[in-house]
C-alpha cells in the first residue's frame, strides 16, 4: 500500500422526482493524500418522513466519524462494529425523543482503509463494490426481502433490480435499539483497482456499466457521470456515489506533466503582459 496513493470522488444528488436529498456521505479525513493513516468512507440513505430521513443519514455519518477514530487502541473490526452500534443507538434515541423524527432510520455502508487492511461494515441496501481489471464484485449483501430471494436463488440479480418490492428493507440502522452489523474484510486495493460505495438510487445503472465508467474516468468524473446516468434513466431516487481508486504515486489520476504545463502557461501569460506593457510604454 505504501507506494500507492488514493484518489477519490464523491457525488450526491436529489434526483428528478424527490423534493429533498435524504442521502448523506462522508470522507474522513477529507483531503486526498498518499496512503497514510486511516480513512473512513461512508454512504447512508435515510428514511422516515421529511425531516427524519435527512436527520438519520446525517447522524449516521457524523457518529461513525466521531466513534471510529475515537478509540485507536482497539482492533479496527471492533471499532467499526462499535461505531455502527453507537450510530444505531443514537438515531434510535433521537427518534424516541423527538416526535417529528419518529420512526426514522437509515441504510449505512462504510469502508475503512487501514495500513494493510480494508474493512467494510454495512446495514441495509446501500452497496460496496470492488472493481478490478477482471470485473466488478458486490461485496455487500442487500438487506432486503428481494435480496433474500436472490441469495436463495429464487430470482436473478436482474429480476431483483426491477422487482416492485426491491426497496423493502429487512434491516436498517436506528429503527431498533439493537442491530446486527455485517463486517467484511477484503483485500487492500492494487494499482488501478477501485471501491465504489453507493445508495440504491444507482440501481438503474448496472454493475458492468459502473465498472466501465470507473475504469475510464478519474474518480470525480466517474461519480458525476454515474449520477448523470441515474438521472437520465428517470432520477427516481436520491443518488449518492463515492469512488476510491488506487494509483501508483507516479500517475495520481492526473495526466503526467499537466501541472508543469499549467506552470508554463502562467509564465507565458506573464511574459505576454510584460511585452504588452513594454509596448504601451514605448
Ligand atoms: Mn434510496
Amino acid at each position: 500500500m505504501a507506494s500507492l496513493s488514493l484518489a477519490f470522488g464523491q457525488a450526491s444528488h436529489v434526483g428528478l422526482r424527490r423534493a429533498d436529498n435524504q442521502d448523506a456521505l462522508g470522507i474522513f479525513p477529507g483531503a486526498e493524500s498518499a496512503a497514510a493513516g486511516e480513512r473512513l468512507f461512508v454512504v447512508a440513505d435515510g428514511m422516515g418522513g421529511h425531516l427524519g430521513g435527512r436527520e438519520a443519514s446525517r447522524l449516521a455519518v457524523e457518529t461513525l466519524e466521531s466513534t471510529f477514530f475515537a478509540g485507536p487502541d482497539a482492533d479496527p473490526v471492533t471499532r467499526l462494529t462499535r461505531a455502527f452500534e453507537a450510530a444505531n443507538l443514537r438515531i434510535h434515541a433521537c427518534a424516541r425523543h423527538e416526535p417529528t423524527l419518529f420512526g426514522m432510520g437509515t441504510t449505512c455502508t462504510a469502508l475503512a482503509l487501514l495500513e494493510e487492511r480494508a474493512l467494510i461494515a454495512h446495514i441495509g441496501d446501500s452497496r460496496a463494490y470492488r472493481i478490478t481489471r477482471d470485473g466488478i464484485r458486490q461485496l455487500t449483501d442487500d438487506h432486503t426481502r428481494v435480496g433474500d430471494l436472490v441469495r436463495r436463488q429464487l430470482i436473478t440479480e436482474e429480476e431483483a433490480a426491477r422487482h416492485p418490492n426491491r426497496n423493502i428493507l429487512n434491516r436498517a440502522m436506528g429503527v431498533q435499539a439493537e442491530v446486527e452489523v455485517d463486517v467484511i474484510e477484503t483485500e487492500p486495493l492494487q494499482p488501478d483497482e477501485a471501491f465504489v460505495l453507493c445508495t440504491d438510487g444507482l440501481a438503474s445503472v448496472s454493475p458492468g456499466e459502473i465498472r466501465d465508467i470507473v475504469l475510464s474516468h478519474p474518480p470525480q468524473q466517474a461519480c458525476d457521470r454515474l449520477v448523470e446516468l441515474a438521472n437520465e434513466r428517470g432520477g427516481h431516487d436520491n443518488v449518492t456515489v463515492v469512488v476510491i481508486r488506487a494509483a501508483d504515486t507516479a500517475s495520481d489520476g492526473q495526466p503526467p506533466g499537466s501541472g508543469l504545463r499549467r506552470g508554463w502557461g502562467g509564465l507565458f501569460l506573464l511574459l505576454l503582459l510584460l511585452a504588452l506593457a513594454a509596448f504601451l510604454v514605448a
